[in-house]
C-alpha cells in the first residue's frame, strides 16, 4: 500500500505544484507590474538537485501528481531535461504542466515522449491586439502554434482564462464556442484582484456566478457536469460539444473544502494554502544539511497545522494581509 499523508482536517494530500522560477517573458497585467520587477537572486532559487530530491522525499509520503509552473516554466535553462529526470520518478503517476505556450511549441513532441499528461495553456483572448493589451507583448501566434501542437499530438489540454472586468469579457463567448469542435477544457478563472504591485484593488466584479449567469445567457441549455474530486473547477458542457467549460472561483474560495494540494515556491517556501504566506522553507532547510528525516518531519508539522479554508489562511497571515503578492511567485 503506498504511503498517504493527510492534513489535520483528514484530507489526502497528494498533489504538489512547483513553481519552478519567478521569471516570465510576459508581462500579463492581472499577474506582473509592468517595469521594475525584482526577481529573486539565482542562488536564492531551488537548485534542480533540490528540486528532485524534495519530489522524492514528497513521493514518498504520497504526492501522486505533480505541476510545474512559475513565473514561465520554460524561461529557465534546463527545464526539458529536468522533466525528463521527473519523469521516471517511480510513483509519481503524473506531471503536468502550466505555461503561457511562448517558447513550448518545439517541445511538444518529447513532453509527449516523456508522458506528461496535460498542459494548461494560459490564453485570455482569441484576439492579437487584445493579447498585446494584457500581456505587453507580441507573442499571440507563438501561443496558438503550441495551441495546436499540443491538439495535434493528443495531449490533454486546458485553457486557462483570466477573465477581467473591461478587459476580455467579449471573448468568452467565442472561447465557449471553441469547445464545439475541439477536446478542450476551457477555463475561466476569477480574477484575483493583486498583481505584484503590493496592493489590493478593490473588488471581484465578475465572479463565477456572474461568469456562469453570461454563458447561460448564450447558451440556455448548457449542463452542469459531475466533478472530480478535488477539482477546482466547476464544469459544464454544451450539449453535442467536444470540449468543456470550467469555473474557477479562484478568488471566491468555493472549493477549499476537499483541496489536495500544496505548493512549493521558486525560493523553496513550502505553502499549504494559496492564501498563506508560506510556512518554512525547505531551501533553508536542506542548505542547512537537513536529513531525509528531518524534512519529512517538517513536512508533517507543516500539514498537521493547515488551514481549513482559504479565508482562515488569509486572516492568519502575519505580514501582507490581504494577500497581494504575484501569482508568478506563487505558481498561480
Ligand atoms: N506562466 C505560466 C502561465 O501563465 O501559464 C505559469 C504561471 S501563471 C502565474 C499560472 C496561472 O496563474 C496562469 O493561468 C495565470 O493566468 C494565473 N494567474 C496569474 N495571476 C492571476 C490573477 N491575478 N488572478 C487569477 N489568475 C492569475
Ligand atoms: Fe507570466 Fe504566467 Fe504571470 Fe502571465 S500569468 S506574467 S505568463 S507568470
Amino acid at each position: 500500500m503506498p504511503n498517504q499523508i493527510f492534513d489535520n482536517h483528514g484530507r489526502p494530500i497528494n498533489y504538489l505544484r512547483l513553481a519552478v522560477t519567478d521569471r516570465c517573458n510576459l508581462r500579463c497585467f492581472y499577474c506582473m507590474p509592468e517595469e521594475g520587477i525584482k526577481y529573486v537572486d539565482r542562488q536564492e532559487l531551488l537548485s534542480y538537485e533540490e528540486m528532485l530530491r524534495m519530489v522524492g522525499l514528497l513521493v514518498d509520503m504520497g504526492i501522486r501528481k505533480l505541476r510545474i509552473t512559475g513565473g514561465e516554466p520554460f524561461v529557465r535553462r534546463g527545464m526539458l531535461e529536468f522533466l525528463i529526470t521527473l519523469s521516471q520518478i517511480k510513483g509519481l503517476e503524473k506531471i503536468n504542466i502550466t505555461t503561457n505556450g511562448t517558447l513550448t511549441a518545439d517541445l511538444i513532441p518529447e513532453l509527449k515522449r516523456i508522458g506528461i499528461s496535460s498542459v494548461n495553456l494560459s490564453l485570455d483572448t482569441l484576439d492579437k491586439e487584445r493579447f498585446f493589451q494584457i500581456t505587453r507583448r507580441d507573442e499571440f501566434d507563438k501561443v496558438m502554434q503550441t495551441l495546436d501542437g499540443l491538439l495535434a499530438h493528443g495531449i490533454t489540454t486546458k485553457i486557462n482564462a483570466v477573465v477581467m472586468d473591461g478587459k476580455n469579457t467579449g471573448d468568452l463567448i467565442p472561447m465557449v464556442e471553441m469547445t464545439k469542435d475541439l477536446p478542450i477544457s476551457v477555463r475561466f478563472i476569477e480574477e484575483m484582484p493583486f498583481n505584484g504591485e503590493g496592493n489590493h484593488y478593490p473588488k471581484l466584479i465578475w465572479n463565477h456566478k456572474k461568469i456562469l449567469d453570461h454563458i447561460r445567457a448564450q447558451y440556455p441549455n448548457i449542463e452542469k457536469l459531475p466533478d472530480p474530486p478535488n477539482s477546482t473547477s466547476a464544469n459544464y458542457q454544451i450539449p453535442g460539444h467536444r470540449g468543456e467549460v470550467g469555473i474557477i472561483a479562484a478568488y471566491s474560495r468555493t472549493f477549499c473544502g476537499t483541496c489536495d494540494r500544496i505548493r512549493v515556491t521558486p525560493q523553496g517556501m513550502l505553502k499549504t494554502c494559496l492564501y498563506d504566506e508560506g510556512v518554512f522553507n525547505i531551501k533553508n532547510l536542506m542548505r542547512q544539511e537537513a536529513t531525509d528525516e528531518q524534512l519529512r518531519t517538517a513536512f508533517l508539522e507543516a500539514l498537521g497545522n493547515r488551514a481549513k479554508d482559504g479565508w482562515e489562511a488569509e486572516q492568519n497571515r502575519q505580514f501582507g494581509h490581504p494577500v497581494s503578492e504575484s501569482m508568478s511567485t506563487i505558481g498561480g
